[in-house]
């Protein structure tokens, strides 16, 4: 398994945060700190943000992505974002299966899985969530868990299309909690969904797949994470709503 071969990415997921002019302000705060960035840079941002960052990311490094789309093109599903509306936009990523839409909002495998296909369709870069709650680490099944979530979610999708997914694994119990899995208990879930990744599709496949962890990843812990031979960058939530903190984790995917 070769890190070298994998792009680190670092992606921002803001949730429910931020108006217009306090994405116009961090991502302006932003783009002079990571300009020089050796990995990639997304920040997926709410909806009525995306025209905002898209705008105010022209020309820079940094792509945007949003937090979710709809597995149908279009139709009578009020309230929900095509991933053809997002491409058309001009919007590069988009993050599917993330806890808090599991948890919170019906999101299941099935669901996950239709919403993966509908993204890679329309031509968007998938940032695909997976990881147990703790209830499920305490029971020793954290491997099935994610396991089962990976295959569930790639069922349908074929070699040539990895290219344009990257997995997230993001134990429930660390997320937005201040909660991190040690570097070990990290690597050691990403690197058995790389197994995963390589019953599926091959060893090549799987040694060229980007996994990022998340789950309160933040300016102090980083480094030790994502020297990490299985991780390859990080999803950040709160981490990621001040631009100084974004640019250290950054920095350090970037060495
Ligand atoms: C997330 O929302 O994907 C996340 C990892 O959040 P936090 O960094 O706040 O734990």
């Amino acid at each position: 398994m070769n890190k070298a071969i994998r792009q680190a990415v670092i992606a921002g997921n803001w949730k429910m945060n931020k108006t217009r002019p306090e994405a116009r302000a961090l991502i302006s705060e932003l783009i002079p700190l990571v300009k020089d960035a050796n990995c990639g840079v997304v920040i997926c941002v709410p909806f009525t943000n995306l025209e905002t960052a898209l705008d105010a990311t022209k020309g820079t490094n940094i792509k945007v992505g949003a937090e979710n789309c709809h597995w149908a093109k279009s139709g009578a599903f009020t309230g929900e974002i095509s991933a053809e509306m997002l491409a058309e936009m001009g919007v590069e990523y988009v993050v599917i299966g993330h806890s808090e839409r599991r948890q919170y909002f019906g999101e299941t495998d099935a669901t996950v899985n239709q919403r993966v296909r509908a993204a890679l369709d329309s031509g968007l870069k998938v940032i695909l969530c997976v990881g147990e709650l703790l209830e499920q680490r305490e029971a020793g099944i954290t491997e099935e868990i994610v396991g089962m979530q990976t295959k569930a979610a790639l069922g349908g999708v074929f070699a040539g299309e990895l290219k344009n997914i990257i997995l997230a694994y993001e134990p429930v119990w660390a997320i937005g909690t201040g909660k991190t899995a040690t570097a070990e208990q990290a690597n050691e879930v990403n690197h058995y969904i790389r197994t995963v990744v390589a019953k599926l599709y091959g060893a090549p496949a799987a040694d060229a797949m980007t996994i990022q962890y998340g789950g309160s990843m933040n300016a102090k812990n980083a480094d030790e994470l994502l020297a990490q031979p299985d991780v390859d960058g990080g999803l950040i939530g709160g981490a990621s709503l001040k631009a100084a903190d974004f640019a250290v984790i950054v920095g350090a995917a970037s060495r």
